[in-house]
């Protein structure tokens, strides 16, 4: 099984749990065999990129990234590394695993969520059960340099708060990132707790781009209040990706 070798060499997939989890979309998620298809091969980076072109091949191809000029063209650099397309292609990747949480949340306390799958989350949605925050900035009496986490629910009933932030970065950085996302939002925490007397948990919600899991991930999706699965995340985190694979290299499907 190709994906089992993958995982392996990658220096963060050094046990078990993570090999099983970051290859279990593969089973169960349910993907069109051209989509499995296209995150095997770029895992196997058996994919055409420049750099792959110029390195391998040996052709007269400019190496670098079609997109920025700056970067070697690797399937890395599409995928989770390029300047070109944080402000659209990974922001709207990133709001799709975002808002599969926002909505299971909303599910919970019986507070609505946008209709359309596409729709932007209001910054505030409240009853009185729960306050959830979209993308907000937060006020608060000490200075703290991260305020705006992608998500705040505030449980009323049971006086906790939980902020949620949502990171899809290579496989081989989710280790790193989920330590990360945890140490920034810990003065922010502290300032919650202080101002809103809330027992207030941060929880980091990380997926490599081409699937990859700590496996940490069930126990954080565990402590967000409604029911998020592993594999719901993974497979939108993978599905972003893909597109933006097919659309940059141009590729059919
Ligand atoms: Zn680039």
């Amino acid at each position: 099984f190709t994906a089992i070798s993958y995982w392996s060499m990658l220096p963060s997939m050094n046990d078990d749990h993570d090999i099983r989890k970051s290859y279990q979309w593969l089973e169960k998620a349910g993907l069109k065999d051209s989509t499995e298809a296209l995150i095997l091969a770029a895992q196997e980076q058996a994919l055409n990129t420049r750099a792959i072109e110029a390195q391998i091949y040996h052709t007269r191809q400019d190496p670098r990234c079609r997109l920025c000029k700056e970067a070697s063209e690797t399937v890395q650099h599409i995928t989770a590394g390029c300047k070109m397309l944080a402000g659209k292609a990974y922001m709207e990747r990133h709001n799709q695993v975002a808002s599969i949480v926002y909505r299971n949340i909303c599910a919970e306390y019986g507070l609505e969520a946008p209709r359309s799958k596409w729709g932007t989350p209001p910054k505030v949605v409240e009853n009185d059960r729960a306050k959830i925050l979209w993308d907000f900035q937060i006020q608060t009496d000490k200075m703290v340099m991260a305020n705006q986490p992608d998500i705040v629910v505030v449980d009323k009933e049971q006086r906790k708060a939980v902020v949620v932030d949502v990171a899809i970065p290579s496989d081989h950085n989710i280790r790193k990132k989920e330590h990360e996302k945890l140490e920034k939002y810990q003065g922010l925490r502290e300032e919650l707790e202080k101002a809103w007397k809330v027992k207030t948990t941060v929880v980091p919600v990380v997926i490599g781009a081409l699937g990859a899991v700590t496996p940490k991930l069930e126990q954080w999706l565990k402590q967000i209040p409604g029911t998020t699965s592993d594999i719901s995340v993974q497979k939108c985190a993978v599905l972003g990706t893909a597109k933006i694979l097919r659309r940059t290299l141009k590729l059919p499907g």
